[in-house]
């Protein structure tokens, strides 16, 4: 899961083949997990507790498996990464989805007071199920991924580059005429988006990912992600941590992996 390895076959819709590590199946044999218990307020969610906060596939600093590879591309590498944190949320959140419901999750929730408002195309906005918001937000990407204007894989863009090139803003861009100019808007759209789906099963889902024995798989993949965000300015702190009122759970678990230095300050 940590290789960047882009599908650069016609890709299947909704089920893509993960690039490696697949989230275990549900063992039939174990007895049902609990219905989702999102915490109630002034009690600590059990994603922030111990073990389970800092259980880990990976140990130590993420910034290593963050940087830009030697002779790769910027826009290239975001494009592959972003591919590969797509297709692991999707298979995390495909073996948990019998139990994210209309009934279970009336709203996209994030948090003790935060819940997530869909903004359809012309700005009207909804409260959605989460299973409804997660639905759009999976489908909307997929679409991108397979738009070739968007995420372009016809033509290698691999290059001679700056190592020191890590701001897709400064990117001078005589290499990247296949990716459109929008292309940076776009991926923190899709960026901010794919973090409150974490969000969402962090915060409603993670008595299921402990069940499944996933925490350490499912932590580090958030750990990636977010490192990956922060190195890429694909992620603002104001969207892991939300607003005062309205704080994103998760907010909370970043905070202490940067105090453990699993991430960067
Ligand atoms: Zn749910």
């Amino acid at each position: 899961m940590f290789t960047a390895s882009r599908n650069r076959a016609p890709r299947p819709r909704r089920s893509p083949t993960p690039s490696g590590g697949a989230p275990p199946r549900r063992d039939s044999s174990a007895p049902p997990s609990r219905s989702p218990s999102p915490s109630s307020p002034g009690s600590k969610p059990l994603y922030l507790c111990s073990p389970f906060a800092d259980a880990a596939l990976v140990k130590g600093n993420f910034k290593t498996i963050v940087m830009l590879p030697k002779y790769c591309d910027i826009m290239e590498w975001v494009a592959v990464n972003i591919f590969d944190f797509y297709t692991n949320l999707n298979e995390f959140y495909g073996v948990i989805a019998e139990r994210c419901t209309q009934h279970t999750c009336p709203t996209m929730s994030a948090g003790p007071s935060l819940n997530y408002v869909w903004t359809h195309q012309g700005g009207k906005q909804a409260m959605l199920p989460a299973p409804t918001y997660i639905d759009y937000v999976m489908t909307s990407i997929q679409n991108l991924i397979d738009d070739e204007n968007v995420f372009p894989t016809k033509s290698s863009t691999f290059t001679l580059m700056s190592k020191s090139q890590t701001s897709l803003i400064d990117h001078p861009g005589p290499t990247d005429q296949a990716f459109h100019p929008s292309f940076p808007a776009t991926v923190r759209t899709i960026y901010r988006q794919l973090l409150r789906v974490f969000a969402h099963i962090y915060h409603a889902h993670y008595p299921q990912i402990l069940h499944l024995r996933s925490e350490p798989h499912f932590n580090s993949l958030f750990a990636h992600f977010l490192a990956f965000g922060r190195e890429y300015e694909l992620l603002e702190v104001r969207d892991i941590k939300g607003e005062p009122n309205a704080p994103v759970g998760v907010g909370l678990l970043w905070e202490r992996w940067k105090e453990k230095g699993i991430l960067e300050g």
